[in-house]
């Protein structure tokens, strides 16, 4: 498999499901997680049309940036620890990993623009998965109204390794009964349309449920 397999396969799979699904979104945006992988390899998907790439630190998102044409879209997508808020909040096109009043609070003091974040939601309970829970999702949205730097621009979620297909299917569903819920309340802070779900093992699901970004590495990379 070249890349451009790779990229055709993830493409097509994404496009046979949208055909399926009812629920599916028309716009679904495919992002590159680069984590595991250097320059080269990345510039190598570049060449075949990706432009959204994904890093989960700080640190990798910033070297990549650098190395990468100008032309790329960067979304940091691990969670952010507030003393690093400044070395990277003006560098990111999307924040994907937001579940914590303290991180808003930073990014309004650092930021010199209104930064795209997502919420992060633990849809499955999962105690090792970060992200705020389901039932406290509508307080914590409230909490961000007072940080205009900040505009909530969807969920996203991790679906667990182990589940059933079935499983991660309901999880992601409950994403999108989260994200519509919060769309209801008509805030002009946190529009809340998209939602970012979807790795490598589980996009078709994803995508069957209505994700509008799917994040994926390893079915982009492999040879
Ligand atoms: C690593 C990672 C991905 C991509 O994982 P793959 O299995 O390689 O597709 C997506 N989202 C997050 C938050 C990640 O950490």
């Amino acid at each position: 498999m070249t890349y451009q397999d790779n990229v055709q396969a993830v493409r097509q799979r994404i496009q046979t499901v949208q055909q399926e699904s009812a629920l599916s979104s028309k716009d679904v945006r495919l992002i590159c997680v680069s984590k595991y992988h250097s320059v080269e390899e990345t510039m190598s998907l570049y060449q075949v049309g990706l432009r959204d790439y994904a890093e989960n630190y700080v640190d990798g998102l910033l070297e990549k940036k650098a190395a990468m044409p100008d032309d790329c879209v960067w979304h940091l997508i691990g969670p952010l620890q507030s003393r690093k808020v400044k070395d990277v909040i003006n560098e990111v096109d999307y924040f994907h990993a937001l579940d914590r009043l303290k991180i808003a609070k930073e990014i309004q003091k650092r930021a010199d623009h209104v930064v795209k974040c997502f919420v992060q939601v633990n849809v499955s309970g999962e105690e090792s998965k970060s992200g705020i829970a389901p039932e406290e999702l509508e307080a914590f949205i409230e909490g961000l109204a007072k940080f205009d730097k900040v505009e909530v621009v969807g969920l996203m979620t991790m679906a667990p390794h182990d589940a059933s297909d079935e499983a991660i299917h309901s999880y992601f569903g409950r994403l999108r009964e989260l994200g519509q819920s919060v769309q209801a309340k008509d805030l002009s802070y946190a529009p809340c349309q998209e939602l970012s779900m979807g790795m490598s093992s589980d996009y078709p699901l994803a995508v069957a449920e209505g994700a509008t970004f799917v994040r994926i590495g390893s079915a982009l990379y492999q040879e």
